[in-house]
């Protein structure tokens, strides 16, 4: 068998990981094939984006690309209980770069990030799957759609399969998530009555319901259509003793503010679901990969961190690449997997202190300073490198004084 050596660097995965760290590959002069295992463009769930995307496609050229597609525009996000609004502003943070963000289809935004880093140079190839991987010699097989198995021997392999875990399955590096089991049960809407805010649309309303035993999302697009998802835990679903289209059906019924806007809205697809979608790895890279987006970590949706991560994964390993590729030396431990648990860490702290509740007092507490909110919202930005952000420096220590102040 004839094994395929044209190539420095081969990208498993073509989602937004993969893209844009090919994208900026090639634009420092290498040379790099990415195996997407679907034909685009496809479905996949996480469609509101948060400002610090914005900086990662702008630094890699490709923001233009997807400001050409006029997304709608995603100023914040509606905090939402019965009795209460609590609305964050993007552009009421600490002097980050980029004050708002967008709600994406993604099958429109990833085919769009795809198709970009393929005009810059990356030779991308459909519907073929990555089946094997030998680290030592550095050596991909390849199911082509035509089912032929093709060898690619690279100097360096990223992993950017999302919830496929390619590397993490086949090297046996996948490690159970802390976070407790939630499923997600979604479908898409339209005419919904959508509540504005400032009268401007575009936020992304997240509605708490039955005292935080979930929660709803709901992401407006341009063209009237609407993603709307609950997430529980699984104890929580099993309950109900429904199956996961009933359960939506009631819990959009039933929560209050949903039951009001969901009034005249129709189903445009069959009701989705995704099962302890939670996940981590034992280690994030080795001599001959790097592990980036969702195959590495993933907390949970939340606070629509999962892209940004992908993004600023994909990035860091694509720069540091390049400086090994040149001949530096390159410490990936602190470099890149300690560089990344420090946002990880971040996020993973509003995401537990969300589900215990101490986040929501602080969101709904009037008392907060103007620099503690700043704070919250760079955060929220998904600015989460920022160490002069007290709540990024010392992440537990500052939503515990803060929760404190606000009971
Ligand atoms: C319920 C839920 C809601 C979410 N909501 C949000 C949100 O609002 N905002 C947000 O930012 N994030 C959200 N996320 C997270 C988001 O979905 C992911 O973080 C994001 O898609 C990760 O991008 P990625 O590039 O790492 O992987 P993906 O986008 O999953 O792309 C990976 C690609 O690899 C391909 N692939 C897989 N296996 C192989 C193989 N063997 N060979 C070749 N190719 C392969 C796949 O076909 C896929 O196209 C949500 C997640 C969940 C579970």
């Amino acid at each position: 068998m004839i094994v395929n050596q044209s190539y420095d660097v081969f990208i498993i995965g073509g989602g937004p990981a993969g893209s844009i760290a090919g994208a900026k590959l090639v634009q420092a002069g290498y040379r790099v094939k990415l195996v997407e295992k679907m034909q685009f463009p496809r479905f996949v769930i996480g469609e509101s984006l948060l400002p610090r995307c914005n900086d990662l496609l702008d630094e890699a050229g490709m923001l233009q690309s997807i400001e050409r597609v006029s997304f709608q525009s995603k100023p914040g996000v509606a905090f939402q209980t019965e009795e209460d609004l609590e609305v964050i502003n993007f552009e009421y943070n600490l002097g980050e770069k980029f004050n708002c963000s967008f709600q994406v289809k993604r099958e429109v935004f990833d085919y769009e990030l795809l198709l970009d880093a393929e005009r810059k140079g990356v030779s991308v190839e459909f519907e073929s799957e990555v089946i094997a991987f030998d680290p030592e010699a550095t050596l991909v097989t390849v199911k082509t759609k035509l089912g032929d198995i093709e060898k690619y021997n690279v100097k360096k392999v990223i992993d950017a399969s999302g919830y496929g875990r390619v590397l993490p399955k086949l090297l046996k590096l996948d490690k159970p998530s802390e976070q407790s089991v939630r499923k997600a049960i979604f479908c898409r809407t339209e005419g919904d009555l959508r509540p504005l805010v400032n009268e401007q649309d575009g936020y992304i309303f997240v509605d708490i319901h039955d005292d935080n035993q979930a929660w709803v999302w709901n992401i407006p697009f341009k063209e009237g259509v609407t993603s709307t998802g609950i997430v529980c835990e699984e104890s929580y679903f099993k309950k109900f003793n429904m199956s996961e289209p009933e359960f939506f059906d009631y819990i959009i019924r039933t929560n209050p503010t949903t039951a009001k806007r969901y009034k005249k809205a129709t189903k445009l697809n069959e009701v989705g679901f995704i099962n302890g979608y939670s996940a981590s790895v034992t280690k994030m890279f080795d001599t001959s990969f790097v592990i980036v987006g969702n195959a590495t970590e993933f907390l949970d949706p939340i606070f629509s961190s999962g892209v940004t991560l992908a993004l600023e994964s994909g990035s860091k390993a694509a720069d540091l690449m390049v400086k090994e590729l040149k001949g530096e030396v390159v410490n990936w431990q602190v470099d890149y997997e300690d560089y990344m648990m420090v946002g990880v860490n971040v996020f993973r702290e509003f995401v537990n202190a969300w589900y215990d509740g101490r986040l929501q007092s602080i969101l709904f507490s009037k008392d907060k300073t103007d620099k503690v909110t700043r704070s919250i919202v760079s955060v929220l930005s998904g600015y989460v490198w920022n160490q002069e952000n007290a709540f990024v420096a010392k992440p537990k220590k500052m939503v515990d004084i803060i929760y404190q102040l606000s009971t």
